[in-house]
Parts: C-alpha cells; structure tokens; sequence
C-alpha cells in the first residue's frame, strides 16, 4: 500500500485563556497521500483552521498547548522539530495559502521580489535563476503579462489576481504538500471558480497533495478525492467524496448536506439550517457534542462520547447510531438501567 505523505495521529490541541481551557482540536486523526485533495470541512469553530495551524506550527506559543499527538511528515515528528528544522520545511516542502491573500503578501515589496525570496532561502539559486523561476510561476497562474508584472507590488493587483500570486509564492518550491484554508471564499463565484481550476490543474502537474479547509460543500463536490467533516473539534465522519454525499451516515454531515443549495433547486425549495448551535468547547460536558442538536439522540449519547467505526476502507464515522454494540441496550447497561 502507497505510505502516505502526511500522517496526523490523535491531535490535541488547546488555547489557555486566563479564564479557562478551549479544547480546539480534540483527537484529531488523518493521512494524505501524493496527488490527492482532502477536503476537511465543518463550521466555523470546529477546529478546521487550528489543525491546518499545528501542522504549520504557526500558532501562538505564550496560549497554545499541543497536549498529545503526532504528525508525522517523511518519518519526521513536525511537532519536535525545531524552530530552524521547521523553517526549512515550512513554504519550500509544506505550504499555505489563506483566505485573505495580503496574510502572505507584503504590501510594501514588489511581487516577484516576494516570490524569489521564498526561492532564494530554500534553493542554492542565483538571483537571475530565482527571477526566471518567478515569472515562469506568475505565467503559470495566468498573471497576464509576467515580464512585466513582476515589478508590481501586491494593491496594484486584484483580489482573484493577488491570490493568484499567493498560489504562485506557495507553488514555487514544488511543495509536497499545499494547506489551502478557505482559499476563494473571499472571491467572487467565477473568479472563484478560476482558482479552484488552477489549483486542480497545477496538482496535475506537480502531484502535489491538497489539504483544502472550507466550510462550502459545493467547493468539496469540485475538488476533493475525500473529505474529513470536523465537528466541536472532532473528525465525526471521515470518506471518500461519493461516500460522503451519497452513503454519509452522521446526522451532522446530514444536516450540512441538507443545507447546501442545489443548483437546480426549485425556488420553493427553502435550505434546511441545522438548528442549534455547536458547544463551547471550554465547557464540554460528557457524551456526544452534537447530541444537543441532533434528530437521532438516544440516551447513549448524552452520557458516552462514541467511538470510530469503520464502514469501508475509507469511510468511518463517529456516532451511536453506526455502533455495532446495540446503543439503546448498551446505554441501558452502562448507566444503570436507568429509563
Ligand atoms: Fe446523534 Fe447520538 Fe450519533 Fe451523536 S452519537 S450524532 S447524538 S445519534
């Protein structure tokens, strides 16, 4: 079997406030292979972003704790390298692009001079090498132009154009690996669309491997091979794209669906919002952390968080309902007889 490129195994990720402790990441588990996109979605708060963020290793320190966890990319613990070894993998072998492009931009230094400093730190390259690999990239995004863009700096640039430059600046190493969190969600639809090509088209070419972050089904559809849905910090059902949207079998990852306009839907058709809204994970008490809004709780849920269980190969899903072991007779059991 293909080894995988990246491997998060148990993740555990929480912010210390003076008041209390936000469980942001809890027990967080996937891996992703050459060439392939994992979509992980969920709303906002789930834990999407603070997961891409710990693989990055671009959290703050002074609030941060990573409690337990690995993530192993190459047979190399990111999270016991040091600040340095870090440096030298973060944006040449593992990069990101954000949803508001001036986070990677410098407003006050010309593009191209931008995209050769990433290639100059990372490669043994003349600075002619490094400006010829900087318009060959800005041509490559479809920036109109290059030779004479490169002088530009990023305001003279449109939003779908400077993100753009953004995928350029992430791309020029050849990464292994490209975190795109919510990268067009700041974009209108059709130059929305335009970028979610170019990412799919430079994949192609590079074998690079997505983990794209967005809270818009309609993005998943389009371009991932599998897809991780994250709730209160969790992954609650992880599965191929097919498996997800046709077989999926958490009432969470239900109600997302539910909600997601459909582009032939009749005007009458009204979307269908999950009511409720997701718990605070500085207060969570036991039991499953979508029993409060879902469907289908039974008295199981509100006492024991339930565990993985495995549907295929790809597909696992975390819910009671999906549990072998009979939940109502086991929560019968397991408090007491309780009615
Ligand atoms: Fe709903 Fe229970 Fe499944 Fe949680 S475990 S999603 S509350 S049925």
């Amino acid at each position: 079997m293909t080894k995988p490129i990246l491997t998060v195994s148990n993740l555990q990720v929480s912010f210390h406030t003076h008041k209390s402790e936000v469980q942001a990441v809890r027990g967080v588990g996937f891996s992703l292979y050459k060439g392939e996109t994992l979509a992980i979605v969920g709303e906002s708060g789930s834990g999407k972003s603070v997961t891409a963020k710990t693989i990055m290793r671009l959290l703050p320190k002074h609030n941060t704790k990573i409690t337990q966890g690995e993530i192993l990319y190459e047979d190399k613990n990111l999270l016991n390298l040091s600040v340095r070894e870090m440096q030298a993998i973060r944006g040449s072998e593992i990069s990101m692009v954000f949803q508001d492009p001036m986070t990677s931009l410098n407003p006050t230094m010309k593009i191209g001079k931008q995209i050769m400093e990433g290639l100059k730190k990372h490669h043994n390259i003349t600075k002619k090498e490094a400006k010829q690999r900087a318009i060959e990239m800005l041509r490559l995004v479809g920036i109109p132009n290059p030779e004479g863009r490169i002088d530009a700096y990023p305001h003279q640039f449109s939003g779908g154009m400077r993100q753009r430059v953004v995928i350029a600046m992430a791309l020029a190493c050849n990464p292994k690996v490209l975190i795109a969190d919510e990268p067009t969600t700041a974009l209108d639809v059709t130059i929305q669309a335009q970028i979610l090509d170019l990412m799919r088209d430079l994949q192609q070419k590079t074998g690079t491997a997505i983990i794209l972050i967005t809270h818009d089904l309609g993005v998943v559809a389009n371009m991932a091979d599998r897809v991780a849905v994250m709730y209160a910090g969790e992954i609650v059902e992880m599965g191929t794209v097919d498996e997800i949207f046709y077989h999926s079998q958490h009432p969470y990852t239900l109600g997302l669906i539910k909600s997601m306009p459909k582009l032939h839907a009749a005007k009458t058709d009204a979307l269908i919002p999950i009511p409720g809204t997701p718990p605070d994970l500085a207060h969570l008490g036991t039991g499953c952390p979508f029993a409060a809004r879902c469907p289908y709780t039974m008295k199981v849920c509100h006492y024991f968080s339930p565990k993985q269980t495995t549907l295929s190969d790809n597909h696992t899903v975390a819910c009671w309902l999906q549990d072998q072991r009979t939940p109502e007779n086991m929560a019968l059991e397991l408090v007491g007889g309780k009615s």
